[in-house]
């Protein structure tokens, strides 16, 4: 077995059914309950998701601000496109600033696969920092829909497959369940 008392792995939470990124969520609240060191960045998210909320008290969980007015990316004009993808490359060049020297254990990146597949983040960077994250340093992703790339970078992969949602009998998201 390889020694495993500095590893740090990259999981991906993807797939069509629900519970993506609060399953993320549940393994940085296991994290920081250990006493590891989590930062938090939620993509395509403003600063008043529930879960942030809740867990910005947390002893050990840092949540980095976002941008304010967020939507589902095919409801945005291409000049926000292109504010979102100024911002998101710089937002990852930040993260790769703060956690380079150890400062951190857990890196939670919600909702990254998902602006990867909708070309608001670029493949190429987030992968290079994924190369070259520093050892120890788990990372954890969530989108729908991770490419070849991704999955071949990861070290898990748990595919949560849509049996039923009622977004289907048109239920919208509810506050507290989805966001
Ligand atoms: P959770 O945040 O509950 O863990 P998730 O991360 O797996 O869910 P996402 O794919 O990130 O889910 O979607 C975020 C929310 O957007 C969903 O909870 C759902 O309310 C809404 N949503 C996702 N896909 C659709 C869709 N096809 N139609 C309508 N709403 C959707
Ligand atoms: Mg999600």
């Amino acid at each position: 077995m390889p020694d495993s008392s500095n590893l740090g792995l990259i999981h991906i939470y993807c797939g069509n059914g629900k519970g993506k990124t609060t399953c993320g969520m549940g393994l940085c609240v296991r994290a920081a309950g250990f006493g590891f060191r989590v930062l938090i960045y939620q993509f395509m998210k403003n600063n008043s998701t529930s879960e942030r909320t809740a867990m910005a008290h947390i002893e050990n969980i840092t949540f980095l601000p976002g941008l304010e007015q967020e939507k589902f990316s095919f409801r945005m004009s291409e000049e926000e496109k292109e504010e979102h993808r100024r911002f998101y490359a710089a937002q990852l060049q930040h993260i790769a600033e703060m956690v380079k020297d150890g400062a951190f254990d857990v890196l939670f990146l919600d909702e990254a696969v998902y602006c990867v597949r909708n070309g608001l983040l670029e493949e190429a960077a987030l992968l290079d920092f994924l190369k070259n994250k520093p050892e120890h340093l788990e990372v954890i992703l969530t989108g729908q829909d991770p490419s070849p790339a991704l999955i071949e970078c990861a070290d898990y992969v748990s595919e949560i497959r849509k049996v039923k949602h009622p977004f289907d009998k048109g239920v919208r998201a509810r506050k507290g369940i989805e966001r």
